[in-house]
C-alpha cells in the first residue's frame, strides 16, 4: 500500500477527538510530501538537525513535533518553528527553551516525558519528579513565561504483553487526569501523547488524546 492509502487507513479508523503525528523520522522529503499532499499537517520527528533540513524544504503550514530526547546544544535551531516537544524530562531543558523561547519572543508548547516502561532504558520523570517540576512551573511564572506545560508523553515497554501495555498506559492516564485538575496560564495539562504503530489502539482506550505513529504510515525503518 501507498503512504496515502496507509493514512487514510489509519485516519478513517481514529476517533475524531484523536490528534495523529504522522513520525517521519529517517524517511526522505518525498516521502513525507506524500503524505503532505494526503492532507497531514504533523510530522514527527526525533531528531533537531534531520527536523530542520525537511523544514526548510517543506511547505510552511506544517505543525512539526519533536518526538525524541533533545540535546539543549541543539534547541536553539527549532524555536523558530517548532510546535510542539514531546521529550521534555527535566528542568533544566525546560529553563533552557524558555531562555532560547524569550530571545525569539515565543512561547513553546512542551509535553513531560513520564517514565511509564520497565525498561530502564527509556527516558522520562517518575511522579515525584513530575510533581516537583510542575510545582516549579506553576510557582514561577515569570520564570517560565516563555513555555507551557500542555500535557505529558510516555512510552510503554516493548513487549508482546498486552497488559503489560494496558497497565503502563492506564498508569499514564492516572497521572495525567490527577495532574490536569490543577491549571495555571503556563501549565495546563490537555494532550495526553501516547501509542505508536505497534500499540496505538490500546492507548487511546486507555485514554490518549495524541497517537504518534511511523512505520504503520511510511513503512519499516
Ligand atoms: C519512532 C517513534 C515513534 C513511532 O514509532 P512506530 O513504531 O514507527 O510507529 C513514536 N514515538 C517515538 C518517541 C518514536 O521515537
Amino acid at each position: 500500500m501507498s503512504i496515502a492509502e496507509n493514512l487514510s487507513k489509519i485516519k478513517s479508523a481514529l476517533p475524531p477527538h484523536i490528534t495523529l503525528v504522522a513520525v517521519s523520522k529517517t524517511k526522505p522529503v518525498v516521502d513525507l510530501m506524500e503524505a503532505y499532499n494526503a492532507g497531514q499537517r504533523i510530522f514527527g520527528e526525533n531528531k533537531i538537525q534531520e527536523m530542520t533540513e525537511k523544514w526548510q524544504q517543506m511547505p510552511k503550514d506544517i505543525q512539526w513535533h519533536m518526538i525524541g530526547h533533545v540535546q539543549s546544544n541543539k534547541i536553539k535551531y527549532m524555536i523558530p518553528y517548532v510546535h510542539l516537544i514531546h521529550g521534555v524530562d527535566s528542568s533544566k531543558l525546560l529553563k533552557e527553551i524558555n531562555r532560547l523561547a524569550r530571545k525569539w519572543r515565543k512561547k513553546i508548547d512542551c509535553l513531560l516525558q513520564i517514565h511509564i516502561a520497565e525498561e530502564e532504558t527509556k527516558f522520562g520523570l517518575n511522579e515525584q519528579e513530575l510533581d516537583e517540576i510542575l510545582k516549579q512551573v506553576q510557582h514561577d511564572q515569570q520564570g517560565f513565561e516563555n513555555i507551557r506545560i500542555v500535557g505529558l508523553m510516555g512510552m510503554a515497554t516493548f513487549t508482546e504483553n498486552q497488559e503489560q501495555i494496558k497497565r503502563e498506559f492506564l498508569h499514564l492516564k492516572t497521572i495525567f487526569d490527577k495532574q490536569s485538575q490543577t491549571s495555571t496560564v503556563n501549565c495546563q495539562l490537555n494532550t495526553l501523547s501516547m501509542g505508536m504503530s505497534g500499540d496505538y489502539q490500546l492507548a487511546i482506550e486507555c485514554g490518549s488524546n495524541m497517537v504518534r505513529i511511523g512505520s504503520s504510515i511510511f513503512g519499516s525503518r
